[in-house]
């Protein structure tokens, strides 16, 4: 029994969609095992540029600061923001968040459902048995990087991106991937681009260093390239995956589709700040706000319940709560229902709202 404060974000799109489905399952784990799930809801994205004219307003960021988890769904998507010249971008939320609530680290695990194997586009036999978790570095690197502009010359227009990484930034996200890897099966793949880019080579000297203080974890590094190539290739050869920013970002989305869908994939970001409960973090399906589905009732919520599971663990150190949320979406799963997604000839498909109730009754 335990009181938790979690600020919900739903943001736009399709994540207020999924994000009620989420929001259906922690009143049900909290009514089933006595926790008060205290949510307090705010805007972000281009809903918080509409009514607040910042992606996300102090007032938000200061309802997360004093909570003990942020619950959130998806920003961007809505045409007329996109690419547009103005500074004010939905995204600038999710930078805002990973920044100032300094959340370095996402994972995301990647752990097929065996009923879902003929899902994927990738063969059956070559996903069985997968389970990695990719460790993504979340506030360094190309994203946040200065100089980082579009700017006009005499010759035309330039722009530049800057790749940029500190040792500490580099140590700190590696020796998560080497503690984490000690609850797993204690394999650290570090992934890079030390061929041609000096950040990848400081990147795999402070990884070599960190390994040294892990004898019992193995370690390999692998070129990003190669890495992409291996994730389709041989998928059970990983175990813990960590790599800085833009590489992790983009590996994700690959991975994603071992699983069969990006709405299956939730993550978790988090930093080293306590609260009363454990470890202060963000959660978030790793899909976007998907505007082609938004609004027709479409959309996936599993990414976004799996991500409920992922707080309860991580943050709230419920991990008898969390194994039970991910037991009844792989009941739902193995009993046949389907969003369109996830659509299989002969299993029935259901829309955001009906997989969410079938959750919640498995979990009852
Ligand atoms: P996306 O993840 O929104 O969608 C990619 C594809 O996957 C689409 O075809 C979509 O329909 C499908 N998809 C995604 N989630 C799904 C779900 N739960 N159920 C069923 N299908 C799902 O990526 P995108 O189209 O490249 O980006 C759309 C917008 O989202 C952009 O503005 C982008 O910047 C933003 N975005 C936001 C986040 C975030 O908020 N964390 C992450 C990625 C992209």
């Amino acid at each position: 029994m335990g009181t938790y404060t979690i600020t919900v974000l739903p943001g736009d799109g399709i994540g207020p969609e999924v994000i009620e489905q989420a929001v259906r399952v922690l009143h049900t784990i909290g009514e089933r095992y006595q926790h008060t799930f205290q949510m307090h809801h705010g805007l972000v994205g281009i809903a918080a540029i509409q009514a607040e004219g910042q992606a996300i307003s102090d007032a938000t960021m200061e309802l997360c600061q004093g909570s003990d988890a942020v619950l959130f769904g998806a920003v961007g998507g809505i045409a007329g923001y996109e690419g547009s010249k103005t500074q004010v971008r939905p995204e600038n939320a999710l930078l805002r968040l990973r920044k100032e609530l300094e959340l370095f680290a996402n994972l995301r695990p990647v752990r097929p459902f065996k009923a879902l194997l003929n899902a994927s586009t990738i063969k059956p036999e070559v996903l069985a048995g997968t389970d990695l978790l990719v460790v993504r570095e979340l506030t360094g690197g190309l994203y946040f990087g200065k100089p980082g502009e579009i700017r006009e010359t005499p010759q035309g227009r330039e722009a530049v991106d800057t790749m940029f990484y500190t040792e500490h930034e580099i140590d700190r996200i590696v020796r998560a991937a080497f503690d984490l890897s000690r609850n797993r099966r204690k394999k650290v793949t570090s992934v890079d681009k030390a061929n041609i880019l000096n950040t990848s080579r400081l990147w795999r000297q402070v990884a070599e260093r960190v390994a040294g203080e892990y004898p019992d974890v193995e370690i390999d590094h692998l070129l990003v390239d190669t890495c992409s190539m291996q994730l389709v290739r041989h998928p059970t050869a990983f175990d813990v995956i960590v790599t800085e920013n833009t590489f992790g970002d983009i590996l994700t989305d690959e991975a994603a589709m071992l699983a069969g869908s990006m709405g299956m994939l939730p993550s978790a970001s988090l930093g080293t700040r306590q609260t009363a409960h454990g470890l202060f973090g963000m959660y978030e399906p790793i899909h976007g706000s998907a505007p082609d589905i938004a609004g027709q009732g479409k959309a996936n919520p599993i990414a976004a319940i799996l991500t409920v599971a992922m707080m309860l663990r991580y943050s709230f150190g419920l991990h008898r709560e969390a194994d039970v949320i991910e037991a009844a979406v792989e009941q739902v799963i193995e009993a046949g229902y389907r969003t369109e997604d996830l659509k299989e000839a002969g299993k029935p498909v259901v829309g955001t709202q009906e997989m969410g109730r079938l959750i919640v009754d498995a979990l009852s």
